[in-house]
C-alpha cells in the first residue's frame, strides 16, 4: 500500500544471479533488523562484502544509541570495513554494500567517497520517507551519477517485507529523531 515503486530499479541490465545473493542477503539483513530495534539500535541495517563473498563488516544505525547524527547503517558498516581493511580506498577490494534501505544524501557522498563498488538496497526512500517520516534528502538522478562513477545499484529488493520492518518500528513508538525546522 506504502509502495510507490514496487519494480527492481537498476542502473545496468538486471543480472539475475546479483540480484538472487542480495535478496537473500537483504532478507537476512531485514529478520536481524527486527531483532537489533528490540535492543535500542535504528531500523536500518547495512553489510559489506567482498568479492568472494566474506563478511567485511555489518552495522546497525546508532544515532540515538551513540548521539551521533552521521552514524546511519551505512556510514557505520564504511568505517568499520575501513579500520578493517586499514584503508581509507575501499576500492581495491571489491566491495558490495547491502543496505535494508536507499542510502540517504548523506550516506551517497559516503559511499562515492568510500571506493565502493555495488550498492545493493532494499525499501527506496520515497517509502521509507512515507512509512516513517524520516527526511532521506534530495538525491538527483543518483543512479546515473554512481554510474557515471562504475558504482552498480540495485534497488527495491525484498520490499514488501522491508516496509513492514519499517512499520514495526513506527507502530512501537521508538523515535523519528530529525532536527527541528522552524
Ligand atoms: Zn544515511
Amino acid at each position: 500500500m506504502f509502495s510507490i515503486e514496487t519494480k527492481i530499479i537498476s542502473n545496468e541490465k538486471i543480472n539475475k544471479e546479483k540480484l538472487k545473493l542480495a535478496e537473500e542477503i537483504i532478507s537476512n539483513l531485514q529478520n536481524e533488523t527486527l531483532d537489533r530495534i528490540e535492543k535500542g539500535y535504528g531500523p536500518f541495517l547495512a553489510a559489506i562484502y567482498d568479492e568472494n563473498g566474506n563478511l567485511i563488516s555489518k552495522e546497525s544505525n546508532s544515532v540515538i544509541e551513540n548521539n551521533c547524527s552521521n552514524n546511519h547503517a551505512e556510514m557505520n558498516a564504511i568505517k568499520s570495513a575501513q579500520e578493517k581493511l586499514n584503508t581509507y580506498d575501499l576500492s581495491k577490494y571489491n566491495l558490495k554494500i547491502y543496505i535494508t534501505a536507499e542510502p540517504c544524501i548523506m550516506c551517497l557522498g559516503a559511499i562515492m567517497w568510500s571506493g565502493i563498488k555495488e550498492v545493493y538496497f532494499g525499501v527506496n526512500s520515497k517509502s521509507v520517507e512515507k512509512i516513517t517520516g524520516f527526511d532521506e534528502g534530495f538525491k538527483p538522478n543518483w543512479l546515473k551519477e554512481f554510474k557515471k562513477r562504475k558504482i552498480t545499484v540495485y534497488g527495491n529488493i525484498k520490499l514488501k517485507k522491508g516496509e513492514e520492518v519499517l512499520k514495526t518500528y513506527v507502530n512501537s513508538g521508538k523515535p523519528i529523531y530529525k532536527p527541528e525546522r522552524v
